[in-house]
C-alpha cells in the first residue's frame, strides 16, 4: 500500500479566506445596493511601472528573434539581474557581498518555503505569533512538528507578538536551530530596529542558531532606526539568510520574480561536527529543483533599479503608504487603537474590548461594508486584532476611511 506523508493531514484546513469570502459573497447577496471594499488581501492594485512594461518588450522582442532567443538561462539567475540587486541592494548600502551569494527566484513564497529543506527533520523551529502561515505550514509538512492542538502545533517555538512587547519578538528561553523573522512584519505591520536585531544576530551567534530573515516588505520602510537588510548587523552573514521579493516592491506579485541571499560565511556542521557551507547546498537544491526565473522576468525586474523604474516604483509605493496613513487616521477618529502603517503596508488594529477578530469581521462588514482580515487567522496571539491593508486604490481607500470613521464601536 501506498503510504501517505501524513504530517500533511496536521494541518487544519485553511479556511481563512475560504470562510471570509463566503461572509463577504453571503453579505452582498443580502445588501446588492451597498458596495463592499477590499482592505483584506495582500495584493496590490497598482499596475507594473512604464520602465517595467517597457523591458518587459523588450526582452519579448529578443525572445522571437533567432539571434536574441535564449533557452534554459542559469537556475540562480542571469548575471545582470544578480549584478543589479547587488549593487543596489547591498553595496550601495555598504553591505559586502558577492553576485554568487544571491540567488533569484519565482517567489520569497517559495525559496521560505524551500529552505528548511537543507535541515534535519529534528531541528527546532521558532516562529513569530501571529505569523505568515508559510513557515509554519512547510515545518509541518516536513514533519518537525507534533499535533495541532488549541490553535498551536506540538514542538514548535512560538514568539508571542502582542501589544505588551511593541509586537517585537523576545529572545526565546529555549534553544531553536531556525528561527524565522519577518520585518517589516506581515501582519502585524511592526518592523524590527537596529537594536532589537542585533540581539536575534548575538543570539543566533551564541547558540548556533540561523535566522531566516523574510524582508519582503523592505521597500516600505520609513526609520532610519530599522535596517532594510539583516546584513547591516556586523556578524548577521554567519547566521542569517534573507528572502526579499520584488512583489510588493514593484507590483510583481503576477509576474513573479524575487531572491534570497546566502552568505558563502554561512556554514552548518553535518552530525559528525564538519561545517558545510549552506550557499553550496542552495545552489545544489536549486539547480537540481528549479529551472529559473523567465528570462523576460529578469528583464522586467533589472528595469527596477534603472533610474527611472526607482522614481515610478518609489512613486507607487508612497500612494500604498498614503493609504496606510489615511486608514490610521480613520481608525483613530473611530477611537480605535491601531498599530504598523508606518514601515509596512499593514496595519494592524486592537478590537474593541469584549469583540473578538471574527466578531469585529462582522461588524466592519455590516457597519462600513469594508472587508478585512481576522488576526486570530494568523495565529492564536492575533485573537483581538485585525489586519487592514494599505494596498487597495486611493478612492477605495478614502471611501471605506470616511465609513470607519463614521462608525462607533
Ligand atoms: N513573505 C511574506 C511575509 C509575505 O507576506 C508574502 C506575500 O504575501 C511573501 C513572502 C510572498 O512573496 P512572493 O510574492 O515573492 O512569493
Amino acid at each position: 500500500m501506498t503510504a501517505l506523508n501524513e504530517n500533511y493531514l496536521k494541518l487544519p484546513g485553511s479556511y481563512l479566506f475560504s470562510t471570509i469570502a463566503k461572509r463577504v459573497a453571503a453579505y452582498k447577496e443580502e445588501n446588492p445596493g451597498r458596495p463592499v471594499i477590499s482592505l483584506g488581501i495582500g495584493d496590490v492594485s497598482r499596475p507594473l511601472v512604464p520602465a517595467v512594461v517597457e523591458a518587459l518588450h523588450k526582452a519579448s522582442d529578443e525572445m522571437g528573434r533567432a539571434e536574441t532567443f535564449r533557452g534554459y538561462g542559469p537556475e540562480q539567475g542571469y548575471a545582470f539581474l544578480r549584478e543589479a540587486i547587488l549593487k543596489h541592494d547591498y553595496l550601495d548600502r555598504g553591505i559586502q557581498l558577492s553576485a554568487d551569494e544571491i540567488f533569484v527566484s519565482d517567489g520569497a513564497k517559495s525559496d521560505v518555503a524551500n529552505f528548511q529543506e537543507l535541515f534535519d527533520a529534528s531541528s527546532k523551529v521558532a516562529l513569530q505569533d501571529p505569523v505568515y502561515p508559510v513557515y509554519l505550514d512547510t515545518n509541518v509538512m516536513a514533519g518537525r512538528t507534533g499535533a495541532f492542538e488549541n490553535g498551536r502545533f506540538g514542538g514548535i517555538v512560538y514568539l508571542p507578538c502582542t501589544e505588551e512587547n511593541n509586537f517585537t519578538p523576545q529572545l526565546p528561553d529555549q534553544h531553536a536551530d531556525l528561527v524565522y523573522l519577518c520585518s517589516p512584519n506581515n501582519p502585524t505591520g511592526s518592523a524590527m530596529t537596529r537594536a532589537e536585531l542585533k540581539k536575534w544576530v548575538d543570539w543566533a551567534a551564541a547558540n548556533n542558531s540561523i535566522i531566516l530573515y523574510d524582508s519582503a516588505y523592505e521597500a516600505f520602510i520609513t526609520q532610519r532606526e530599522v535596517p532594510h537588510s539583516i546584513y547591516e548587523i556586523p556578524g548577521a552573514e554567519k547566521v542569517a539568510v534573507e528572502f526579499r521579493s520584488f512583489s510588493k516592491t514593484a507590483g510583481f506579485t503576477g509576474t513573479r520574480c524575487a531572491y534570497t541571499v546566502v552568505p558563502k560565511a554561512l556554514q552548518v556542521m553535518d552530525k559528525a561536527g564538519k561545517p558545510h557551507s549552506l550557499n553550496a547546498l542552495w545552489l545544489r537544491r536549486q539547480t537540481t529543483k528549479f529551472n529559473g526565473v523567465p528570462y523576460v522576468v529578469q528583464r522586467a525586474a533589472e528595469a527596477v533599479f534603472s533610474p527611472e523604474g526607482q522614481t515610478q516604483i518609489r512613486e507607487v509605493i508612497a500612494g500604498y503608504q498614503q493609504n496606510a496613513q489615511v486608514i490610521l487616521k480613520a481608525l483613530q477618529s473611530a477611537g480605535l487603537t491601531a498599530f504598523g502603517g508606518v514601515n509596512a503596508p499593514y496595519i494592524w488594529l486592537k478590537t474593541p474590548k469584549g469583540v473578538d477578530s471574527w466578531a469585529f469581521f462582522d461588524k466592519l462588514l455590516t457597519g462600513a461594508q469594508v472587508v478585512g482580515t481576522p488576526g486570530v487567522g494568523f495565529g492564536s496571539c492575533g485573537e483581538g486584532y485585525f489586519r487592514l491593508t494599505a494596498f487597495n486604490t486611493p478612492e477605495l481607500t478614502q471611501e471605506a476611511a470616511r465609513r470607519i470613521s463614521a462608525m462607533t464601536f
